[in-house]
């Protein structure tokens, strides 16, 4: 084996990768340096014991494998140490705080798991007759009142697998609702805050996007937005809370002066974790809304998935919903998957979004976290989830700048000026924290401030783990500011790897491992 400890032969490092030098085997502590399974492999080593093969005379007539097949050779216990030290490579909410804002990553509770697990959930087909899954319609059916009811929205279409996958349902109800009409709107305004998903949503399905920038105080321009509106406006998708932490105060006028020339009202719902229980959108004046039950309602998120995305309509659009609905009669549940089969959907659809049913585990998980938290638990959790936002804020805005003046609601922005002149960047910021054990926030966005941090501490985190953090936060920023730019430049020190070029990465991943021989 060569000379370092797992196995990493004298291959050369990809792109601009740099291992840790100062250690002798790259590994830190016992966080190791991880060598691809290619990079490990020993021709003959294999985890189980094979019979010498006896090769006949080929019949393939000149056209076998010239070459080896490429398989890494490997004994049993480095296979299971190297699949297990990749698994224990995954930061996630279990590990440890992860305040990135504009995600939610909040505690998902042991329960929801439980429940979902269940045999008779669990173990469900999409295509068992519907008289086998009562239960699971009447689950459906259930969440779809929640959610019904925490939004005071007549509608609910459950099947969006995301909340892209939602803004894409309400989008297309309006494009129905409006293409019903007979008329011709094809600008939607998108506010310059706006996560990235709303410009494209609404790129997609044919309009063209407008934006409408913001003011001073991180909200709608107001003034900016009456300018804009006219008979060819589809509508305006708006985020509320926004993407700045703050809650839209003139949300009430804008749903008016929407509707006053005829165009929807999409509000983008993934903050809805802000003010659920506190304030119902449907009362905002709001036509839809996707729900991120993943962000709102716990469910493990990330890595692509899966979520769910349920998206509210209001009484204008509820006819415009795909397919498939859950109804309840006098002989039990019922799944409606074609629009002919029910005369109170209306008549224009735009059929299926998504085959079967929607994300059933996500189902079950969201409504057990609705369910063991009761209407009051829910408003308790936003009520928590904005005073840590705004603990974080207090106790942080001598030290760091923070973008706009106020209260904030789940989620707090802070700016890059705290660094001017130190020669240190938000990204450098960002990888000495990764050093002192916290998942950084999420960096350079929203776009209408410079060198954006964005912090999201979620109802789960303790004061203590808040403490900590801030502590943190505050020592590296004394440190930013006494000049200290190479300590910050060579941050992460403690990763087996330290810093990335992201660029390249982005830009020529490796995805292909090539033996030496072939390079
Ligand atoms: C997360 C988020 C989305 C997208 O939701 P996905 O479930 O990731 O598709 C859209 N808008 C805002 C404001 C978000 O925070």
């Amino acid at each position: 084996m060569a000379d370092m400890s797992q196995g990493r032969k004298n291959v050369p490092v990809a792109g601009s990768l740099q291992p840790n030098t100062q250690t002798i085997s790259g590994s830190k502590g016992l966080d190791f340096d991880e060598p691809l399974i290619f990079e490990m492999g020993e021709d003959g080593r294999s985890g189980i014991d094979v019979q010498p093969v006896e090769i006949s005379p080929s019949r393939l007539g000149g056209m076998e494998r010239k070459n080896k097949v490429g398989l890494p050779g490997l004994s049993e216990p480095q296979v299971v140490r190297h699949y297990t030290r990749l698994s224990q490579k995954n930061y996630g909410i279990d590990s440890g705080f992860y305040p990135l804002g504009s995600c939610t990553m909040k505690h998902n509770p042991r329960v929801n798991e439980k429940i979902a697990r269940m045999q008779g959930l669990g173990d469900l087909h999409p295509l068992q007759p519907q008289s086998s899954v009562q239960g699971a319609l009447e689950l459906i059916d259930t969440l779809a009142h929640w959610l019904k009811t925490l939004t005071n929205m007549p509608a609910v279409a459950m099947s969006p697998a995301a909340g892209a996958h939602g803004e894409l349902c309400g989008m297309m109800a309006i494009a129905a609702a409006i293409e019903a009409s007979g008329e011709n709107r094809t600008r939607v305004l998108v506010p310059e805050s706006a996560h990235g998903t709303n410009p494209a949503t609404a790129a997609a399905c044919g309009f063209t996007v407008d934006a409408i920038p913001a003011t001073e105080q991180g909200r709608v321009d107001i003034e900016a937005f009456k300018a804009k509106l006219g008979p060819d406006v589809a509508g305006i998708m708006l985020t509320n809370p926004n993407t700045c932490g703050l809650f839209e105060n003139d949300i009430i006028e804008i749903a008016d002066e929407i509707h006053k020339v005829g165009g929807y009202f999409y509000c983008d719902g993934a903050n809805l974790n802000a003010i659920c229980g506190r304030v119902r959108p449907g009362d905002l004046g709001i036509d839809a809304m996707h729900i991120n039950l993943h962000k709102t309602f716990s469910t493990p998120h990330g890595g692509g998935g899966p979520g769910a995305g349920p998206t509210v309509l209001s009484e204008a659009l509820a006819a415009y919903a795909p397919v498939p609905y859950v109804v309840h009669g006098d002989d039990g549940f019922k799944l409606i998957e074609n629009k002919k089969d029910s005369k109170d959907l209306g008549d224009a659809p735009f059929g299926r979004l998504k085959g079967y049913h929607g994300q059933m585990g996500m189902f079950t998980r969201a409504l057990a976290f609705m369910m063991s938290h009761g209407a009051d638990g829910l408003a308790q959790a936003s009520g928590d989830a904005v005073l840590n936002a705004n603990y974080l804020r207090t106790e942080l805005e001598d030290t760091l700048s923070v973008s706009f003046d106020g209260l904030c609601m789940h989620e707090v922005l802070f700016d890059d000026r705290f660094l001017k002149d130190t020669g240190v960047s938000t990204l450098d910021f960002a990888k000495a924290m990764i050093d002192e054990g916290f998942h950084p926030m999420t960096m350079y966005f929203p776009l209408v401030v410079h060198g954006a941090l964005l912090m999201e501490p979620t109802e789960s985190e303790s004061k203590e783990t808040l403490d900590l953090f801030i502590k943190t936060i505050r020592g590296l920023a004394e440190k930013a500011k006494s000049g200290n730019a190479e300590f910050f430049a060579a941050a992460p020190r403690h990763t087996p790897r330290r810093r990335l070029d992201e660029t390249a990465a982005a830009r020529k991943p490796v995805l292909r491992w090539k033996p030496e021989a072939e390079e």
